[in-house]
């Protein structure tokens, strides 16, 4: 050791002696004994994944105040001022992060929402099971949310194989601290809080280590969070799929095994849920996550059961219409559900009229009985609002008089209130491979690009879709529909 030491000389020196403690303690077993037992617990916590509190001090995260909302900035400036706590949380803060616009700002707080709705003026609670505080101003609604620990209250549902049963949660309104707040939420990325009073990002759960690894992880147990809430499962796949991220290997595994969990959502809130799928500028990443997942299997059997079986027309059409949805949501087109839901379940219409006719059935008991069908497949899970299926009929009543084009109609097929989703249904068929239509579908885009402009009619009272009116039925006059760029504005409230 004096040979090493001797070799090194001024501040070098200072390592040396501590290299040469550092063995003599290694070889003396108190030291030895120590060493082994600080590795252990280094690869404990490894193992075990457990964060310690984080803070990102303001300077270390981007997320900065010309990022938010000027609405949410106000909200916490408030509420500060006001003697409490506020927060920014969830979507808003790991958006930001990964450079994406966040659809909405969520802030959390100590106050409770009496309080808060006394510091607010124009303000109103709101829910009954999760009450909440809406903020109003400067065309924004910020939400506002007392901090909530996990609930006690839970009703327990059977596992798939009804081996076991697990709690599922009914009442999520227990007020907790910002930490029991943290550990309620669904995944780590999600349990971020942006403290407006630091300008601080404050991390428990392992939020900040799993945005830079960028998994979507599951706070907690996995397979017993999923049980809790099942919307869950969508939304795992909705977050990796929108920031294209990778699920973590255990909330992965207990996604796959839990689609049947499914059933135990509202059929409302899992139509709500779908549409988040496609609706936010995702929707062809999060067709593929629900394919590979086996998700879209349970979600839309019958549809899935047509699309792939192979070789199937119906595939391509699912590709395109996704792209269109994608290409309309960045170029800031209004998107309408019930054109969607004509499009995905469009291959059951099909199917179901061929084997009508095959049957010998007239053509109108064939369209009406595969409308019947189609619609009863929405509907089977997932609560789609009468407003989208009045729109599904009457579209897919369109395609056949479009194709028909018998002249005596052509004007009040022009006036009708979803033609023009029809004609984008009619091309969106051509360009899956429908060749023969498309000169058909050229000739009603030109007609329709033809008629007089918007700004120069008022829009029509509501119209009637039944199937008298295309029928033929009493002639009543109405005024043109106005001329629209894009069919989905055109075609729903
Ligand atoms: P986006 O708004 O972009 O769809 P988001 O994560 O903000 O994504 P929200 O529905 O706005 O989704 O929810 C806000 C936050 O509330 C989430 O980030 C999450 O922390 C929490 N949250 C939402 N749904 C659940 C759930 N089912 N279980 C636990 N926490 C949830
Ligand atoms: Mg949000």
């Amino acid at each position: 050791m004096n040979n090493a030491r001797d070799l090194l000389s001024g501040t070098s020196s200072h390592y040396a002696n501590r290299l040469t403690s550092l063995f003599r303690s290694l070889f003396n077993r108190e030291g030895y004994v120590s060493l082994i037992r600080a590795c252990h617990n280094a690869f404990t916590k490894f193992r075990s994944h457990e964060p310690e509190l984080r803070t990102l001090p303001s300077g270390k995260h981007s997320l900065t105040s010309d990022k938010m909302s000027p609405q949410a900035k106000m909200v916490m400036e408030r509420l500060v001022d006001a003697g409490y706590a506020a927060y920014l949380v969830g979507g808003s803060v790991r958006d930001v992060m990964v450079s994406l616009k966040p659809k909405d700002f969520d802030v959390v707080t100590d106050a409770t929402p009496e309080q808060v709705r006394r510091t607010f003026r124009q303000s109103r609670i709101i829910g009954r099971r999760f009450r909440l505080v809406h903020v109003y101003g400067r065309g924004d609604i910020i939400e506002v949310s007392t901090f909530r620990a996990n609930s006690q209250s839970v009703v327990h549902v059977a596992n798939d194989d009804n081996s076991d049963e697990m709690p599922m949660v009914v009442d999520d309104n227990t007020y907790g601290t910002i930490e029991e707040d943290a550990w309620r939420r669904d995944f780590t990325i999600n349990a971020l809080f942006y403290c407006h009073a630091d300008k601080s990002i404050v991390d428990f759960t392992g939020g900040v280590r799993d945005m830079k690894l960028r998994l979507v992880r599951m706070i907690g147990d996995a397979s017993q969070r999923f049980h809790e809430d099942p919307v869950r499962l969508l939304r795992a796949i909705r977050m990796a799929a929108k920031l294209n991220f990778k699920v973590e290997k255990k909330t992965y595994q207990a996604l796959l095994e839990l689609p049947g969990l499914l059933q135990h959502v509202a059929p409302a809130r899992l139509f709500d849920e779908v549409g988040k799928f496609f609706f936010t500028g995702h929707a062809i990443s999060s067709y593929e996550w629900l394919l590979k997942t086996g998700y879209c299997e349970h979600l839309f059997p019958n549809i899935y059961a047509l699309v792939h079986a192979s070789p199937s027309p119906y595939r391509k059409l699912i590709q395109c219409s996704m792209e269109e949805t994608d290409a309309r949501f960045q170029s800031g087109k209004s998107l309408s559900p019930g054109y969607l839901f004509c499009v995905l379940y469009w291959p059951i219409v099909q199917e179901h009229i061929k084997a009508e006719l095959k049957k010998g059935a007239r053509v109108s008991r064939a369209l009406a009985t595969s409308f019947k069908t189609a619609l009863e497949s929405a509907t089977q899970q997932l609560a789609v609002p009468k407003r989208h299926q009045v729109m599904m009929k009457a579209v897919w009543s369109l395609q056949y008089h479009l194709e028909r084009q018998r002249p005596s109609r052509i004007d009040r097929l022009l006036e009708h209130r979803y033609c023009r989703a029809a004609v984008d249904l009619l091309e969106l068929r051509v360009r899956a491979g429908w060749s023969e239509g498309a000169e058909l579908a050229d000739t009603w885009r030109q007609r329709l690009n033809a008629l007089p402009s918007r700004e120069n009619h008022k829009r029509p009272r509501r119209v009637q879709e039944s199937r008298g009116r295309l029928r033929g039925g009493s002639a009543r006059k109405r005024r043109p529909l106005h001329q629209k760029s894009d069919q989905q504005d055109n075609s729903d409230d």
